[in-house]
Order: structure tokens, then C-alpha cells, then sequence
């Protein structure tokens, strides 16, 4: 009898788990095939260290062979789903089409950059979804801040030391706190900047306070350890307009800057809408067990679905790791329960806490809801992020005990240019292709 084919289309936190888990209870019965466009599962969560110098971008990138060995990796990424036939159209990094049939199937894609209707935002900003949005970053800043050591205008100086972050959840307060000590350092190896005021970096949210949704006292924190480090935070306020030259902000002002980093959210992957399955919030509806109704043979998980929070009755599970990961394990064994081993289990997982890396000594966290800042809340972020990491954990630990002993490396690499990364992208998790 041949083995049934389990497809799953993205190994993110939601993928990536569906296939480790699956590939522990099959042992070997099924074949579990893994759709993605690059061979590692990234732990986004730690993005803004390696925008900022703290980690290399592969300790966070970890290879689907090397711990995956049992999967079939198909690089590509997945453009249709026709449900009549139980096929996956996908293009492949070379550009050629091919399909795959699946007798089960699991959409993890994830989510993308969320959009607002402003002027020049979609030209000017860049956002901060995928490792190619932070190499980006990485070089841009470092960019910045040589040419702003080089300028002769004042003005230009200025503008060039200046960096604006819109959205003050827990991506974009991670960028500037981490991003104002990163260009800090950067100022100190410039001997026409060194005396000056150190780089102006501004946090703007249209919501009353940082971190809206989480805890109280995590706002409080971030707010006190960035407005200590010298960024201005200022909510209630958003982009007017975006130009070359700067951002208009809703209450008037003017800002010159060259660096508009778009932190607003994530919208779920375009995939799931063009399938011609019900969405909620552009989410694929999922039941209490992750499978779609109608559908008893296709699984969604992750940022891309609606999944019912049977905890908070009538709402769907936000879009965390968390879930995605916790997810991805029921979706496994929901599977297995399909072909007779084990028993269909609901989906039902209470928030653990929260984490946000405020960069130096600090940090804001809630585990299991007790309220830690400080070098403590530090050490628990660390702890908690390496113990989630599904592996590269001796690396990491070395990268982050190098950067407490040595100063970042400033060097741009220019690999990733400002074109290969539009906030319009449905794909940010590789570099667009350039012609010529
Ligand atoms: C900077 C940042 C920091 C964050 N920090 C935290 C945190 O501290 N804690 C927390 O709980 N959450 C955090 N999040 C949110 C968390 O990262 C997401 O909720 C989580 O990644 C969702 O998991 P997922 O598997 O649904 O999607 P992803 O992890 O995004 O994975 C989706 C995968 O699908 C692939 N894919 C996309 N489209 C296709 C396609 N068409 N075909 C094939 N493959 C495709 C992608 O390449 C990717 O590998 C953070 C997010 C960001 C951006």
C-alpha cells in the first residue's frame, strides 16, 4: 500500500512543527512533504538582532534538512490549491511550475507586511517581515549613519541621523530600542558625529500607549527604558505622508529622515485568500480541530488562519508564535487521528506571557503573568527564546556573548538593496528578483 502524502505549504512556527510532529508519529507510514521557499525555518523573533548587528542572520535561520531529515523539502513557493483535484501548484526558485498532489493538506504561510492607505508610504517605508528586510536594515542604517559622518550640509546631517518606526507593538518597540543603541555605536566610530547629538530616533503609534494589547506594566517599561535611551515616543500620532525627503506626521510636523521603518502589523498570506475557502479577516476558517469546513482533508494553522480561541469564545487566537507553534502540534495530530492513530484533540492554549527585548540589560516580560523588567526580564527573554528555538542554540548563545564582550560589527555588506525589498510584497521572506 503507498504512503499517504501529507503536504504542508510554509515551514514557519505553524509548518515547521506540523511536519516535526507528524514525522514523530508516522514513524516513517506517511509521506510528509514540506513546501517553502528557502531551506530553514527562521525564528522571527529575534529579526531585530541580526538588524542590528547582536546575531548573524543564519543562527536564526535553521536548516529544515539538518533537523528535518525524514521530511521531503520541495523548495518553491505555492501559488494555487485546486481542492477537486488535492493539488499544489508551486513555481520553484528557477522559475519552473509544478504540482503536487497531497491526500492531506496543511496551509501554515504565515503572514505579510499590512498596508495603510498613505501617500508615499508603499514608495518610501520599508517594513520588517523577513531576513531580507533586515539585512536591509542592517546596511541602511550603517549607510546612514557613514554618509551623515560624511556630510557637509547640516541639514543633511540630520536627516540622515534621523530614523522613524510606525507601530509601537512589540516589532517596532524592539527595532527602535535595539535600533537607537545600534546607531549610537555607530556614531561613536564617526569622528564628525561623536561630539554632536547622538542619532534621533522617533516611535509613532496612532494607539495611547506602546504595546497596545499587552500588559500595563510592559508598556510602562518599554516606554521608561526608550524615552531613558533617548527615543521620542509620541502616540496617538501616525504618517500623513511619506516623501524622499521626510514623513509628514498626522499633528503637522515635518520630519526629514531617509529611514521610515513600517512596523504596523502583518496581514495573513494572499495565498489563503485566492483558494475560494471562507477567510475572517482575510484568515482561513478553520474549525475547533484546524481543519477546514467541507474540507475534512485540508488542515490551517499559524498566522494564515482564523482559528476559534475557545478561551475567549466568539474571538480568534492572535497571531503570535505561540499559538503557531501549538497549532502546528494539533494539526499533526489531528492528521494521524485521520488515518485511525489517536484521537482528534480541539485547539486550546492559554497565553504563557509575553517577551520583548528592549536590547542593553533590558526587557519587559510576563511569564505565566508575573510582571519582570530589567536584567531579570532579560535573562528570561533569552532563556525563553533559546529554549523555543528549535536548534543553532550553542551559536546563538555564543553571537550573544560575544556582543556583551565586543563592539558590532559595522560593516555593510550590500547584498540587499532598497529595491529588492518593497513593503508591497507579497513574498517578503526573499529578496525580489531584479531584472538586469
Ligand atoms: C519582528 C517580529 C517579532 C516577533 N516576535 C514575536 C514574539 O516575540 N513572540 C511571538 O509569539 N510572536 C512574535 N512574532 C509573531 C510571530 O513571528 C508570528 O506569529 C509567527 O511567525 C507565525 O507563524 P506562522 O507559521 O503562521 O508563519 P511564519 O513563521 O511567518 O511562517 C510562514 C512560512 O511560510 C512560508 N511561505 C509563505 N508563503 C508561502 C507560499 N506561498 N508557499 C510556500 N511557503 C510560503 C514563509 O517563507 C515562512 O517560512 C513576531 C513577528 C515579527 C515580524
Amino acid at each position: 500500500m503507498s504512503r499517504p502524502r501529507i503536504v504542508i505549504v510554509g515551514a514557519g512556527f505553524a509548518g515547521y512543527q506540523t511536519a516535526r510532529t507528524l514525522c514523530r508519529l508516522s514513524k516513517g507510514a506517511a509521506d510528509v512533504v514540506l513546501i517553502n521557499p528557502h531551506d530553514y525555518f527562521l525564528y522571527v523573533p529575534l529579526l531585530p538582532e541580526v538588524a542590528t548587528g547582536i546575531l548573524e542572520p543564519r543562527r536564526i535561520s535553521v536548516s529544515i534538512p539538518g533537523t528535518l531529515p525524514d521530511v521531503r523539502l520541495i523548495l518553491g513557493e505555492a501559488d494555487s490549491v485546486d481542492l477537486t483535484r488535492r493539488s499544489v501548484g508551486l513555481v520553484d526558485p528557477e522559475g519552473h511550475r509544478r504540482e503536487i498532489s497531497y491526500d492531506r493538506l496543511v496551509l501554515a504561510a504565515g503572514s505579510v507586511n499590512k498596508l495603510l492607505p498613505i501617500p508615499g508610504v508603499t514608495e518610501h517605508a520599508h517594513g520588517f517581515r523577513g531576513m531580507p528586510e533586515a539585512l536591509y536594515l542592517r546596511d541602511h542604517m550603517t549607510r546612514q549613519i557613514e554618509m551623515a559622518g560624511a556630510a557637509d550640509d547640516p541639514e543633511e546631517r540630520a536627516a540622515r541621523s534621523t530614523f522613524v518606526v510606525v507601530g509601537a507593538g512589540y516589532t517596532g518597540t524592539e527595532v527602535a530600542a535595539h535600533g537607537k543603541l545600534f546607531t549610537d555605536e555607530l556614531a561613536r566610530t564617526q569622528p564628525t558625529l561623536r561630539d554632536r547629538e547622538p542619532p534621533r530616533w522617533k516611535l509613532l503609534d496612532i494607539a495611547p500607549r506602546v504595546l497596545p494589547g499587552l500588559p500595563e506594566h510592559m508598556a510602562e517599561t518599554a516606554e521608561r527604558v526608550l524615552t531613558r535611551r533617548g527615543v521620542e515616543v509620541s502616540m496617538g500620532v501616525s504618517v500623513e505622508e511619506a516623501t524622499k525627503e521626510g514623513v509628514r506626521l498626522t499633528d503637522g510636523r515635518f520630519v526629514p529622515t531617509h529611514s521610515l521603518i513600517w512596523c504596523v502589523g502583518v496581514r495573513p498570506d494572499p495565498l489563503v485568500g485566492d483558494i475560494g475557502l471562507e477567510t475572517a479577516k482575510g484568515r482561513l476558517c478553520v474549525d475547533a480541530y484546524l481543519s477546514v469546513p467541507g474540507h475534512p482533508e485540508v488542515f490551517a494553522c499559524g498566522d494564515a488562519a482564523a482559528v476559534p480561541d475557545l478561551n475567549n469564545p466568539g474571538e480568534i487566537t492572535p497571531m503570535t508564535a505561540q499559538h503557531a507553534w501549538r497549532q502546528g502540534r494539533t494539526v499533526a495530530h489531528n492528521i494521524a487521528a485521520s488515518y485511525g492513530r489517536g484521537e482528534r484533540r480541539r485547539y486550546r492554549h492559554r497565553d504563557l506571557g509575553f517577551v520583548v527585548d528592549l536590547g542593553g540589560f533590558q526587557a519587559a516580560a510576563n511569564p505565566l503573568q508575573v510582571p519582570l523588567s530589567g536584567p531579570v526580564a532579560k535573562a528570561v527573554t533569552r532563556g525563553y527564546h533559546l529554549a523555543a528555538m528549535p536548534g543553532n542554540r550553542v551559536r546563538t548563545g555564543a553571537d550573544w556573548l560575544l556582543d556583551a564582550a565586543l563592539s558590532r560589527q559595522a560593516v555593510q555588506m550590500g547584498l540587499v538593496r532598497s529595491d529588492a525589498v518593497p513593503l508591497e510584497n507579497n513574498a517578503p521572506e526573499l529578496p525580489v528578483r531584479l531584472s538586469g
